[in-house]
């Protein structure tokens, strides 16, 4: 099977490559399809979804929910079908959860010295109360020579202290998931501590992660560095008081017409919440998120109306999704990967859509171009430049953002389960990104136009080409991703 597999590979690939090189030119159907989308359709969708009475559509809010119905509603009026039995809600059962720290206590002996952490420079992340007394901790110090983990065995079930050395951000982000799945009892950064008030996470999602207590003190650092096998680590954690949240994800489907190719989905796909109300900020205090991301959210309207009134169907079935929760770290579209509405086996690619309206991006204007993330980790790159040579527009990769921000979005939920996923935009970052300032009269709806009718065309085009999307293997940043692809198709 294995050689007979990568061959086929091969040829596909070659055959991918010849299409591209002799495009189709639009048909009349496509011309027709192209032209149902307008600059004032788009621009009621973002001045609705952004107006200051949603409040920012923070997860959750009263903002969210009515910019929910408002989706459903679109959704309605397209005749598409409802994606999670007769409605097009995806409900989703979370919890806010909060951390009381009155009763929080933590004393680390290494060497001759003592630490003892406050609160005030303390974060606790846990599902429920926990505590250890004189435990031996086994430390794990990163740098920059050496960010190997140690197996498993030797921390599963011990109290890890985890020192990052210079990781920050998303990558120490992730390598503090890397060491949570090794299963430790508890985990203590020696880290920025964010003070998360409360946190939003699935009601009742299996087995508890292991509690994550992050110490922002160069004296904890300090003496961690010295843990031995004589250290002694005593920790008491509360139980998080929590509170149930009802969120949802919107989702319709657009039957495929071809009895095969409609057995499997591409996925169009938006995030609908955005930052809400920052007490903090100048102004009204309202971080409206008009291109981030109403202006997508608009996209897969627009698209989904374009697509279900054309008399000539796409071939494949389409997904047609707007998350909750991206804000959040991609709370909808992970929960939507982890509670599929279509096999995820079935689901051929996803193109999402972030910040599709302004141009005015802070490295310069972006009028009449697009681009996307991992714009070349999958073979939806060449479909996109395909369809943009035909509408007149560029495509473009970003030097550092193209790959920098493709974890940054929901594309990436999908992306981990195998699905070839990448996100369009026009812009990366624009002057009122996450500000009161993000208000929908700065959106250039004359080229949004432009740009959704080129992804229109791309959705259009992927959802009826015999080939499936696929990963690129040629490119090293794809390996994790293809081999999810392989797990997904049970293909080895
Ligand atoms: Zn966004």
């Amino acid at each position: 099977m294995k050689p007979i597999f990568r061959t086929f590979g091969v040829l596909l690939c070659a055959a991918q490559l010849l299409i591209v090189s002799a495009a189709e030119p639009l048909s009349p159907a496509e011309q027709a399809m192209l032209q149902s989308i307008h600059a004032r359709t788009l621009q009621g969708h973002v001045s609705f979804l952004a107006a200051d009475s949603m409040e920012g559509r923070d997860t959750p809010s009263r903002g969210l929910d009515i910019a929910a119905d408002y989706i459903a509603s679109q959704f309605r009026r397209y005749g598409l079908q409802p994606a999670a039995g007769d409605t097009y809600f995806q409900n989703a059962a979370f919890v806010k959860a909060k951390q009381p720290m009155d009763q929080f206590s933590f004393l680390l002996t290494a060497g001759d010295g003592q630490f003892r952490a406050d609160a005030a420079h303390t974060a606790v992340s846990a599902e429920g109360a926990f505590s250890l007394s004189e435990a031996t901790p086994v430390k794990i110090a990163l740098s920059a020579e050496s960010s190997a983990l140690p197996a498993a065995a030797e921390v599963a079930g011990k109290a890890v202290v985890l020192l990052p050395g210079e990781l920050r951000g998303r990558a120490l982000y992730e390598k503090r998931a890397a060491v949570q799945a090794l299963k430790p009892a508890v985990l203590v950064v020696a880290g920025q501590a964010f003070m998360m008030r409360e946190q939003l996470r699935e009601a009742g999602s299996g087995t508890p992660r292991p509690p994550v207590v992050t110490i922002s003190d160069q004296a904890f650092a300090a003496l961690a560095a010295k843990i031995d096998g004589s250290s002694k680590l005593t920790i008491s954690i509360q139980a998080p008081v929590e509170e149930p949240v009802a969120l949802k994800n919107v989702a319709a489907i657009l039957p495929g017409s071809d009895p095969t190719l409609s057995k499997t989905f591409l996925i169009l796909s938006a995030h609908y919440d955005h930052t809400g109300v920052n007490p903090r900020a100048e102004g009204d205090k309202i971080n409206n998120g008009a291109n981030d991301d109403a202006s997508g959210v608009a996209t897969v309207l627009a698209i989904a109306e374009a697509l279900s009134s054309s008399p000539q169907k796409p071939k494949r079935s389409i997904l047609f999704i707007t998350y909750f929760g991206e804000e959040k770290g991609l709370l909808g579209s992970r929960y939507y990967a982890a509670h599929p509405l279509v096999p995820l086996a079935q689901t051929a690619g996803n193109l999402n859509f972030e910040h599709m309206g302004r141009t005015d991006d802070n490295e310069g204007s972006r009028t009449g171009k697009l681009t996307a993330t991992g714009f070349d980790y999958t073979t939806l790159g060449q479909d996109l430049t395909e369809a943009a040579k035909l509408t007149g527009i560029e495509t473009w990769k970003h030097e550092r953002n193209s790959d920098g921000f493709f974890g940054s979005s929901d594309n990436q939920s999908l992306a981990n389960a195998g699905v070839p996923a990448i996100t369009l935009s026009v812009s990366y970052i624009f002057p009122d990104y996450h500000r009161p300032g993000d208000h929908w009269d700065k959106i250039d709806y004359a080229n949004m136009e432009r740009v959704v009718r080129t992804s229109a065309l791309a959705a259009a085009r992927v959802a009826n080409a015999a080939q499936e999307p696929h990963w690129v293997e040629s490119n090293p940043r794809t390996a994790g991703y293809h081999k999810s692809w392989q797990q997904l198709h049970g293909v080895h």
